[in-house]
């Protein structure tokens, strides 16, 4: 069972249509979605509808549920506000209609999926190895997968004691046999670990391993409809950095 994995897609377009692109042929059989579907991007719309028609399995990330006005907008910062309600003032029926199908955690063949942590799935960063720990001891299944932070990652929970693991593009890493894991593919439509290659994953269930991958895409052209939707330019310039 071969799945790919993308998070923090947030409405780049260019950047999904790219990862596709690039996963084409790599045998995946399904599409496991960590949430920041919408916000900041521009194509919030036919982002949600490439995804559908992916069959994609999804969780709700924070800006998911801004969009969706869920949750107020008071710990955003004001560019991510602004692109909030930008989002929730184009999103359409369909669009919002599967948003609003999406729980925060799920479970997928043995897997738990969440935006987060699982102790605050919506907004938690696991950053630090006390959001680690509290997230370990509410995982109930040897693997699960986050997103978020927009920076790939590996954690391993042995006995206590958490191993951090920082992924190169086209290194395929083994999933612990012991212990537990906790994976976070990176971000395909905003990376924030200075690379600006949109990151995705494979991940095989069957063989016990885990890719990431970065594929390159037309960064201007994000940008482009970042800027002819009005929305704020930071949110245009960043993606260049990869930051
Ligand atoms: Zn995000």
């Amino acid at each position: 069972m071969r799945v790919l994995l993308l998070s923090d897609i947030h409405a780049n377009l260019p950047a999904l249509e790219a990862v596709l692109a690039d996963a084409e042929g790599s045998g995946v059989e399904s599409v496991w979605v960590l949430g920041d579907i919408v916000g900041y991007g521009a194509d919030p719309n036919a982002v949600v509808e490439l995804l559908r028609k992916a069959g994609a399995s999804a969780v709700l990330g924070n800006h998911d549920a801004a969009a969706l006005g869920r949750v107020g907008t008071e710990s955003f910062n004001p560019l991510a506000a602004e692109a909030a309600r930008w989002t929730a003032s184009v999103l359409g029926p369909e669009s919002r209609a599967w948003l609003e199908s999406l729980p925060e955690v799920r479970r997928e063949h043995g897997v738990t999926l969440c935006h987060g942590t699982l102790r605050e799935p919506l907004w938690e960063y696991l950053f630090t190895a006390e959001a680690a720990r509290a997230h370990f001891a509410l995982q109930t299944t040897g693997l699960s997968i986050v997103g978020h932070t927009h920076v790939p990652l590996l954690l391993v929970e042995r006995g206590g004691e958490i191993e951090a693991l920082w992924p190169k593009a086209g290194e395929r890493l083994r999933l612990p046999s012991t212990g537990r894991a906790c994976l976070n593919p990176g971000s395909v439509g905003q990376p924030r670990d200075g690379d600006p290659r949109a990151a995705y994953a494979l991940l095989d269930l069957s063989e016990g391993w885990f890719e990431l991958r970065r594929a390159a895409y037309p960064v201007s052209e994000a940008q482009r409809r970042i800027r002819a939707a009005g929305l704020p330019e930071p949110l245009a310039l960043r993606l260049a950095l990869g930051r």
